[in-house]
């Protein structure tokens, strides 16, 4: 049932009526209609409809509204959540006529939990829901034990709190579930952050999770995003196999997620640099918490800081640069790519020979392949070589839909300078 035609009788009041009062009836309504030759992407599946290719919208429609999305010959193509402030003006809850309401928050949401029921025995901590990837545009579930932390970041999201809300206590029985909808994107949406308890009992004041044996505080009201970075778990864990005797520089190194496994793996010693001084505070907890030797903190900006080592002629065994989203979408790319360039470039002129560098990009707008060539022409800049010992993604919880290739924004490499260096693993 892919594709009707707005005559079909699936599409009447009549229907409507049958649904009942808690339907989002409105929707049915709705219409947004499309220019001639812009449903390409909606017939490959792609969930967003882009402002630049809508040719109207009828039936005034409220932000978050259900409505449907029609070709510009009047072929449905598409339920969807209207977004009215953002560039992003729908997002596909589904491409088959159908009533938007709590059970369907019920059925999706069922589901990307089933999906990683596999994970679940050996983590109590993973992403529960990864947005557009689990048919869940603009949801973000993440479970640390026995705390489910909701970030809703659409107009059609935010409008279906409530019934996401109970779906994740129906399915998955936390203690609290607490919102953090307060993502930069929800002013692009127009929409005033939301940030508190959603169900249940308030979250411990400190959530500590066991992370394949690293434990880790989370400031889950005031962290950033959910409270800390899911998505690194095995790189982490990979990088702990490789920390052996090695002096590690871990930049942009937040609560310390790499450092802790980097102590954890046998670290020489550990310099983490951060930006903000509250995430190196947790850091520095989050050590203690795991009885490890302290890591020499030094907070501030790295683009300046790594010039310094560099002055100082500090050099290391293992670096890991994992920075925030430079480019959020295509168009900050060029913008991006000289920062990425810029920081790993430095970090090649502070390897030892045989040094490792674990470098990530999590921006949508960089893709692998471009990640890849600004980090070869950092490698010549430095006048080092380099190989690729293994490519790095987000783990498992982390789906990436086949028709949303957006979905695997984190991308990452394992580089090896040239030389003899220690020897240890690799
Ligand atoms: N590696 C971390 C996650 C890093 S998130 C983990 O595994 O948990 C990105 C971090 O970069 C944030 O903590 C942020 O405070 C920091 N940051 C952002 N811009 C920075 C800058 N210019 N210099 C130093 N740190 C920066």
């Amino acid at each position: 049932m892919l594709e009707r035609t707005i005559s079909s009788p699936f599409n009447t009041r009549q229907m409507v009526k049958g649904l009942g009062a808690a339907a989002d009836i409105g929707g049915f309504m709705n219409k947004l209609v499309l220019k001639p030759g812009r449903e390409k992407s909606l017939k490959r599946r792609h969930p967003w409809v882009f402002s630049g290719a809508v040719a109207k919208v009828s039936g005034a429609p409220e932000s978050g509204e259900t409505i449907e999305v029609h070709s510009s010959t009047g072929e449905f193509l598409a339920i969807a959540a209207y977004s009215p402030q953002s560039q992003i003006v729908a997002r596909v809850w589904g491409w088959e006529r159908r009533e938007i309401d709590a059970q369907f928050f019920h059925a999706r949401i069922g589901q990307a939990v089933a999906c990683r029921a596999h994970l679940l025995p050996a983590n109590d901590t993973v992403r529960l829901v990864h947005a557009e990837s689990d048919g869940l545009p603009g949801v973000v579930a993440d479970r640390y034990r026995d705390t489910v932390v909701l970030q809703l970041s659409s107009a059609g999201a935010i409008r279906w709190r409530d019934a996401i809300a109970d779906a994740l206590q129906a399915v998955v029985k936390p203690e609290s579930i607490f919102e953090r909808s307060d993502a930069d994107v929800l002013a692009l949406e127009g929409i005033a952050p939301s940030v508190g308890l959603l169900r249940g009992a308030p979250p411990p004041v400190q959530v500590v999770i066991d992370e394949a044996g690293a434990k880790f505080e989370i400031d889950v009201p005031h962290g950033h995003k959910t409270g800390f970075y899911l998505d690194q778990r095995d790189n982490r864990q990979l990088l702990r196999g490789l920390a052996s005797k090695r002096e590690v520089l871990d930049c942009f190194a937040y609560t310390g997620g790499f450092t802790v496994n980097a102590l954890l793996g046998g670290a020489a010693r550990v310099t983490a640099i951060d930006s903000s001084g509250p995430a190196l505070e947790l850091l520095k907890r989050n050590v203690a918490l795991n009885k490890l030797p302290g890591a020499e903190c030094i907070e501030g900006d790295i683009f300046h800081l790594l010039r310094k080592l560099r002055d100082h002629a500090r050099s290391f065994d293992l670096i890991v640069l994992d920075p925030p989203k430079f480019a959020p979408t295509a168009a900050h790319a060029e913008k991006a790519a000289r920062a990425y360039k810029d920081i790993n470039l430095l970090a090649f002129k502070l390897l030892k020979p045989g040094g490792l560098l674990f470098t990530f990009s999590c921006s949508g707008g960089v893709a692998r392949d471009l990640f890849q060539k600004i980090v070869a022409g950092a490698a010549l800049d430095a006048q080092v070589e380099a190989q690729i010992v293994e490519q790095l993604s987000a783990g498992a919880d982390h789906p990436v839909a086949l028709n949303f290739p957006e979905g695997e924004y984190l991308k990452g490499l394992i580089c090896r300078v040239a030389g003899q260096g220690l020897t240890v693993p690799l």
